[in-house]
């Protein structure tokens, strides 16, 4: 059983480590080189090209492809998006928000600085309002792609630290942030009224997590962000993920905190034991309720996240 979970294919986890390999500008390798070499943006990956709006809830969608998840959400005041994928993507995201309302476009909140999830930005024109945690408008500044002039309208104009909330009654959308994961700057984004979190890649999919210690992520306080977020947000029952190909569950999101930190014990545990990444990962068990999940993955080869979780645990912080 467990052979087939480790060595299981390469499916969504590969996607998110190359893009997020290429949002580093380092992708040249990432996904060991399984993604092809076709990509766009200088990255070495490929997406799925974007897929028609799928209805979520009343008033929310999601569009897949060319990148992490988009969500569309259309209050009264406008459309509010949630992540704009790859690079060139906005007419293309703009046109699948024309088939469900003539309402404008007035609001990004960027779950992440990842290139696949702000990609288009500068697409969108200088008064749409883009709204990110604190630590992401700094990680976005950094990015090769801002440095150019023509698409620093894609940058952030309002930051969060831990929770803000845009648009009011049931429109109300809650922003929250607990600390670091996937990077230092994840975002929680919930439509209060519909009971719908997009967690982004912090949640990506079931499957390791990407994490990007170059842009502030934390393998070590991966699980206790996760707890926190379980804890401190209520009424969700449905997720957009990052990248996976339909919402999950809250149950999924909860599950998803507990494989983090078992697999943070289990690092502990086999660094202490003198075992290697490659080790820790044969010999990692998880209970039956995780058999879905895709251990096996670009990042750190056979030995996975366990890799990133001994630098960390040995202080190369
Ligand atoms: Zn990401």
């Amino acid at each position: 059983m467990r052979r087939t979970l480790v060595l299981g294919v390469i499916v969504l986890t590969g996607v998110v480590t190359a893009a997020m390999l290429s949002a580093q500008g380092q992708g040249r390798e990432g996904a060991q080189g399984r993604e092809g070499g076709q990509g766009r943006g200088g990255g070495g990956f490929s997406f799925p090209p974007i897929q028609k709006i799928e209805k979520v809830k009343d008033n929310l969608y999601m569009i897949q492809g060319e990148g992490g998840n988009t969500a569309v959400y259309v209050a009264d005041s406008g459309v509010v998006l949630v992540d704009t994928k790859v690079a060139n993507q906005g007419q293309a995201i703009l046109d699948q928000v024309k088939s469900v309302t003539n309402k404008p476009i007035t609001t990004i909140v960027n779950t992440h600085t990842h290139g696949d999830h702000t990609g288009s930005n500068p697409f969108f024109p200088a008064s749409v309002e883009i709204v990110v945690q604190e630590n992401t408008a700094t990680n976005m500044k950094r990015m090769d792609v801002f440095q150019e002039a023509a698409n620093q309208n894609g940058l952030p104009d309002k930051t969060f630290k831990a929770k803000m909330t845009l648009l009011k009654g049931k429109d109300a959308i809650d922003l929250y942030y607990f600390g670091p994961a996937h990077t230092d700057g994840d975002a929680f984004v919930v439509f209060r009224a519909l009971g719908v979190m997009h967690t982004g890649d912090a949640f990506a999919n079931k499957g390791q997590p990407g994490i990007d210690r170059n842009n502030g992520g934390s393998g070590v306080q991966y699980p206790e962000t996760l707890a926190k977020a379980a804890k401190g947000i209520r009424n969700v029952t449905t997720i957009i993920n990052g990248h996976t190909t339909a919402p999950t569950t809250w149950q999924d999101f909860v599950d998803f905190g507990e494989f983090n930190r078992l697999f943070l014990a289990h690092a502990r545990a086999s660094l202490k034991a003198g075992k290697s990444p490659e080790q820790a990962m044969m010999d990692f068990k998880l209970p039956d309720k995780f058999k879905g999940y895709n251990l096996a993955g670009g990042r750190g080869g056979p030995g996975g996240n366990f890799g990133i979780l001994f630098e960390e645990l040995k202080g190369g912080q």
